[in-house]
């Protein structure tokens, strides 16, 4: 059996506030409840983003909660070569393609009103070819499928446990239960690098859980839309698709969910007790009034019954 490698995955966009705590703990029980390792990856991709100091800052308010990685933290910003590696297999495979098209450009080629989230559905234009304008960004292709080679070394064995029918994939989330997307359909051919020169979230997510042996991804249900292109782009290249579970969001006032774009409060680590204890009730589990290495351990036990 793989050993539980479970990872929290922050972008230091902002500090944590109370809803990627629950994240954070519940990523961090899971590994803990099978016996494995936890190991936080700092989403630093989307450089623009990013503000200065927020990752040790949000490194400091984990390790205040009793949450420190198991192994060496890995900044994605330091690893835009392994991407570009990536892209490349995908490009000589013919699995991806540089883009022309500008917002406007998507916008004037939609045949009917297909926004989804906000985010207009690509539907193709520039996959035979730019016709001699500049490319801007690299999308992959959502209608074919080209198994590259396995990037590395793979210790994981490949699974399949993502059914491709009518186009379709299907897997099953633990909380969620039966998932399916058509990708193609739904979302089109996505972006794997964008026309900054940022690689997107897909590709940089992708190839850090296989690089980091990434067998449980718990995180926000606010991602779990992810999920298909993720699984798409892991059979594209060949990489083993861990399980996932999403967790419930916490939502504000306004019944939005807390988000560091609608200004939650960060994480108030004078109180990590409070904080976490806020976290845990969100997960279902019980009030705990012991220290928090306590607390933790108690919750542990709780999450091996809830999510055998
Ligand atoms: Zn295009």
């Amino acid at each position: 059996m793989t050993r539980t490698v479970g990872r929290f995955a922050p972008s230091p966009t902002g500090p944590l506030h109370a809803g990627s705590l629950v994240a954070a703990l519940a990523s961090w029980l899971d590994a803990r409840a099978r016996g494995g390792q936890w190991l936080i990856r700092m989403e630093d991709v989307d450089t623009p983003r990013c503000l200065a100091g927020m990752g040790e800052f949000i490194l400091q308010q984990l390790s205040l909660c009793g949450l420190s990685s198991d192994g060496p933290v890995v900044w994605q910003s330091q690893r835009t070569a392994i991407y570009q590696q990536a892209l490349d297999s995908l490009i000589a495979s013919g699995q991806a393609y540089p883009c022309a098209c500008s917002r406007k450009d998507i916008e004037a080629a939609q045949s009917h009103e297909r926004l989804r989230h906000g985010e207009l559905i690509y539907p193709g234009t520039c996959r035979a070819g730019l016709q001699d304008k500049p490319g801007r960004a690299w999308r992959l292709r959502t209608d074919k499928f080209i198994r590259n080679k396995p990037l590395g070394s793979t210790s994981q064995a490949i699974q399949a446990p993502y059914l491709i029918a009518n186009k379709s994939l299907l897997w099953t989330d633990r909380r969620l239960g039966q998932q399916q997307q058509d990708v193609e359909l739904e979302v089109g051919d996505f972006v794997l690098k964008r026309a900054d020169a940022c690689f997107a979230y897909q590709l940089a997510v992708v190839v850090d859980d296989a690089a980091q042996g990434i067998t449980d991804v718990v995180r926000g249900e606010d991602l779990a839309d992810n999920t298909a292109r993720q699984i798409w782009l892991q059979q594209c290249l060949g990489l083993p698709s861990p399980r996932t579970l999403h967790t419930p969001l916490v939502l504000g006032p306004n019944c939005e969910k807390l988000s560091k774009q609608n200004g939650a409060a960060p994480l108030n680590t004078q109180n990590p007790q409070a904080a976490l204890s806020a976290a845990a009730h969100t997960l279902g589990l019980h009030a705990q009034s012991t220290p928090i290495s306590e607390a933790l351990n108690a919750w542990t036990q709780e999450w091996r019954t809830l999510w055998p």
